[in-house]
């Protein structure tokens, strides 16, 4: 997820060359739209995806990122709201209460964004690289992030939780921006 606010602002700047910046896939990139299988077996594959993820995000830079977005149908998401970074495979939305409208971002629909409302608070659960069982929950922004990358995993974009009027509207602009650049 993309956010106006940077709270990734003021971390030092670590380069590790063993992990690898990934190019964001953009909408309307057809592995945005799929439903994300499950992680089988957590093995070095996807400690080194996890390590990519996050370096891909902070990169972006952005406060979340799910494996679809770097073209991996798989059930992983990164997140950093600002408070360390954390990372759920096979993640599953337990609860979800409250609204709150907060204007979101998308590193895979760059420079745009929308108020949208979602559900205020979220609680999700997952399994972390050493297979153990972990929840993350919170209001506002990590409720959102939660909320937002999960979709991903659904193959579900925000352009989907947008209204239908801003949503026709969002994606006429996105064409003639798209035919302006000579695109098709
Ligand atoms: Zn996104």
């Amino acid at each position: 997820m993309a956010s106006r606010r940077s709270p990734v602002a003021g971390r030092p700047l670590i380069f590790i060359p063993a992990m690898a910046i990934f190019p964001i896939r953009t909408y309307p990139d057809p592995v945005l739209r799929m439903v994300s299988n499950p992680v089988e077996h957590i093995d070095a594959d996807i400690r080194r995806l996890v390590e990519d993820m996050l370096e891909t995000m902070y990169a972006a830079p952005g406060v979340g990122l799910a494996a679809p977005q770097i073209g991996i149908p798989l059930q992983v998401v990164v997140c950093d709201i600002g408070e360390g970074p954390f990372h759920l495979i096979n993640p599953i939305m337990e609860a979800t209460t409250g609204s709150w409208t907060y204007e979101e971002g998308c590193l895979s629909v760059p420079d745009r964004y929308w108020p949208i409302k979602r559900s205020g608070h979220a609680r999700a659960c997952g399994l972390d690289l050493d297979g153990r069982e972990v929840t993350y929950e919170g209001d506002e922004l990590m409720g959102r992030v939660l909320q937002h990358e999960l979709d991903h995993l659904e193959g579900t974009l925000l352009l989907k939780r947008l209204t239908r009027r801003v949503r026709k509207e969002a994606l006429r602009e996105m064409r003639e921006e798209e035919l302006a650049r000579g695109g098709l």
